[in-house]
């Protein structure tokens, strides 16, 4: 086996909050993550040495500031194991947008190589590999659903939350995740309550998770960019149980119960917003 085919999939935090900043500097999370079927696809296809990356988004970058780039490093770094590699990426995850596109290429290439050189690598360890790379990448390995803690790498698997109609939209307008750190007020009573959260999605309460999701990010995000409540307002006019920016945004989705709302809204919003996807959770 020299070439492998790989699906690498989008991610939304279906509640995110921000509980502090560690002396680290980085920030301790409480966030539920869900994988959705938004999906680039990688072909990895060994070469003698070295790495090519080619991509159809012009606007991805194809050196060492890749995460697919990191990701081959660090196989190799780990294991000894010095070969080459071409990556091909077939782009369809908006980028910077909230939906963890940059980790979701660098978890399928972690666990792509694994495969392709039957390193036979457990996902535990791949995902402690993921997270040197960045914050989501483990959870990208996982899939499914998750509640995840500390920087996103301690990750508890929840039953699964698969074949929920999830419309996204993004309004394309470019939101720094560092900005939505520095700009965060953290308010340490007005915590998200996960625990309620989890148990709606345990018992498929799909009315009661939608209906009581937070995002503590948006605040800083809406003030920037009203967009994003309006596009939350519409999915809601528009037949959705809920609405949310996912991550550092500026992605919303809306979770829908029939399919038909789902279209009807898509069609009502497509006149102000061009990327928008009709999804279903994984
Ligand atoms: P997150 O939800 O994890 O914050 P995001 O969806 O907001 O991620 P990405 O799509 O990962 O953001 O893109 C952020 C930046 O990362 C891009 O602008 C791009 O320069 C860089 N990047 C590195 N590798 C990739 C990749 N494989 N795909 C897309 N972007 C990448």
């Amino acid at each position: 086996m020299d070439e492998i085919i790989i699906e690498s999939y989008g991610k939304i935090n279906l509640s995110l909050d921000v509980l502090y900043k560690r002396n680290d500097g980085y920030h301790e999370l409480n966030t539920l993550m869900q994988q959705v079927d938004l999906k680039d696809t990688l072909t990895l296809k060994e070469i003698k040495e070295g790495i090519i990356i080619e991509c159809n988004n012009s606007d991805v970058p194809l050196g060492s500031a890749n995460l697919v780039y990191k990701a081959w490093e660090k196989i190799k770094e780990r294991t000894g194991v010095n070969k080459g590699i071409h990556i091909k990426i077939d782009k369809q995850i908006p980028l910077a947008s909230g939906l963890a596109g940059g980790s979701t290429n660098g978890a399928a290439v972690l666990k792509g190589l694994s495969e392709l050189w039957q390193l036979n690598l457990e996902e535990e360890e791949l995902r402690g590999i993921g997270v040197e790379i960045g914050a989501d990448v483990p959870f990208c390995i996982m899939g499914g659903t998750a509640y995840a803690q500390g920087i996103g790498e301690k990750l508890k698997k929840l039953k699964p939350f698969s074949n929920k109609l999830v419309l996204l939209a993004n309004p394309g307008i470019e939101v720094s995740t560092a900005y939505v750190y520095k700009n965060l007020v953290l308010n340490k009573d007005k915590r998200v309550d996960i625990d309620r959260l989890i148990r709606y999605l345990e018992e498929g309460n799909l009315k009661g998770l939608a209906e009581n999701m937070v995002n503590v990010m948006e605040e800083v995000v809406i003030k920037d960019h009203p967009i994003i409540s309006e596009i939350k307002k519409d999915m809601m006019k528009y037949g959705a149980l809920g609405a949310l920016m996912s991550g550092s945004g500026p992605t919303v989705f809306g979770i829908f119960d029939d399919e038909e709302k789902m279209i009807y809204c898509r069609n009502k919003l497509s006149s102000k917003i061009k990327k928008i996807y009709m999804c279903k959770t994984i």
